[in-house]
C-alpha cells in the first residue's frame, strides 16, 4: 500500500465575501482543499474566531476531506474576511479585513509535532502582515525539515514590510510560484526592471538557491523555469467565469505533480488543466473530477 502525499497549506483563512453569496477562500485554504482533491493526505496550518464565520469554514473544508484538525482557535479575535469585486472577464480585486484570528497563528507543540511528517507545504505573504504569524510562519518553515516548500509571491503590492517578508520567504523557499503582474513587481521592487524576464528569474533562482519558479499566465497558461530547463505551456481554452483561486489550484497541480516525479512538461500541463477548470466556476473550490479535468480542449 502507498502512503498517500502529506500537503499543508499554511497561512490564511477566510470567507471572499461577493455583493451576492460568499466562498471559503485563502490561498493556502484553497491549495489544500485542490491538493486533497488530487488524492493527498491535505491539511491546514491556520487559525479562525471563536464564531460562526470559523466554524463554518472548518466544516465546509472538513467535508471536504480537508484535515482541520490543527486549525487553532483565538479567543478574541474574529475569522478573517475579504470583500471581493469582480472585474471584467472575472478578474477580482480584494478588500482584506485586518486584526484577524490568522494574524495570531502559533508555531504550537501541535504544530511542531506535524511540520516534520509534511512532503510540502505552501505559504505566502498575506498571512505574514503581522509581526505574531510572521514568527509563527517563519518557525513552522524551520520545522517542515523534509517538505518540498512552496512560496506564493501572491503580492497585492509592495512596501518596506512586503520587501522584507518576500526576501527572506525567498531565502526559505523550494519553490517560487507568482503571476505575470508579481514578476514585473518584484523585477521593478528589486531594481531590475530593465533586466531581461528570464535572467532576472535565474539570477533569484541563483540567489536564493531555488528549485523552480513557476509564473502563471492567466489564459495564457504557464512558464516553469529550473536553473536547467526552461518550459512555456500555452494552458487550455476555457470559457472563464470566476478566476478567484485558479493560482492556488495551480498550485495544488503543481506540487502534485512534483511529489509524483513527473516531467516539467506533464508538471505544466496538470497544474494548467486545474487551473483552467477552476476558472470556469464560481469560487475557489469548486468540485472537480479527473474526468472534468480530462474533458479540456488543448489551448
Ligand atoms: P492567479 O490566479 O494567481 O493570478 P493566473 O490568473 O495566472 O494566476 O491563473 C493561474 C493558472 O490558472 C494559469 O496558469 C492557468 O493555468 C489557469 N487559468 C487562469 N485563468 C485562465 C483562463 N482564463 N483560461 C484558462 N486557464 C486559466
Amino acid at each position: 500500500m502507498t502512503i498517500p502525499h502529506k500537503i499543508a497549506g499554511l497561512g490564511e483563512l477566510l470567507w471572499d465575501i461577493y455583493d451576492d453569496r460568499r466562498h471559503a477562500g485563502g490561498a493556502p485554504a484553497n491549495f489544500a482543499l485542490h491538493a486533497r482533491r488530487c488524492g493527498a493526505d491535505a491539511l491546514l496550518l491556520s487559525r479562525v474566531g471563536n464564531d460562526q464565520a470559523g466554524r463554518d469554514l472548518k466544516a465546509l473544508l472538513a467535508r471536504n476531506g480537508v484535515d482541520v484538525s490543527a486549525i487553532q482557535t483565538s479567543p478574541d479575535k474574529p475569522t478573517g474576511s475579504v470583500r471581493v469585486h469582480l472585474g471584467p472577464a472575472g478578474a477580482p480585486r480584494f478588500e482584506c479585513s485586518r486584526d484577524t484570528a490568522f494574524d495570531q497563528l502559533e508555531c504550537d507543540q501541535v504544530w511542531r509535532t506535524l511540520l516534520p511528517s509534511l512532503d510540502a507545504l505552501l505559504y505566502g505573504v498575506l498571512a505574514q502582515r503581522e509581526e505574531t504569524s510572521r514568527n509563527a510562519i517563519r518557525a513552522c518553515l524551520h520545522h517542515a525539515d523534509k517538505a518540498l516548500l512552496l512560496f506564493d509571491l501572491n503580492l497585492r503590492g509592495w512596501n518596506d514590510s512586503t520587501r522584507d517578508i518576500v526576501l527572506n520567504s525567498l531565502s526559505m523557499c523550494d519553490i517560487v510560484k507568482m503571476n505575470e503582474t508579481e514578476l514585473a513587481i518584484l523585477q521593478q521592487a528589486l531594481d531590475a526592471g530593465k533586466m531581461d524576464r528570464q535572467d532576472f528569474l535565474l539570477s533569484l533562482l541563483h540567489s536564493y538557491n531555488i528549485k523552480m519558479a513557476a509564473v502563471t499566465l492567466g489564459s495564457r497558461g504557464c512558464w516553469l523555469l529550473t536553473p536547467d530547463q526552461n518550459l512555456h505551456h500555452p494552458g487550455f481554452r476555457v470559457r472563464a467565469v470566476d478566476t478567484t483561486g485558479c493560482g492556488d489550484a495551480f498550485a495544488a497541480g503543481l506540487i502534485w505533480s512534483i511529489l509524483n516525479k513527473a516531467s516539467l512538461e506533464e508538471m505544466a500541463e496538470f497544474a494548467n488543466r486545474l487551473g483552467a477548470f477552476v476558472a470556469t466556476r464560481q469560487g475557489a473550490m469548486p468540485e472537480w473530477s479527473q474526468d472534468d479535468l480530462a474533458a479540456l480542449g488543448e489551448a
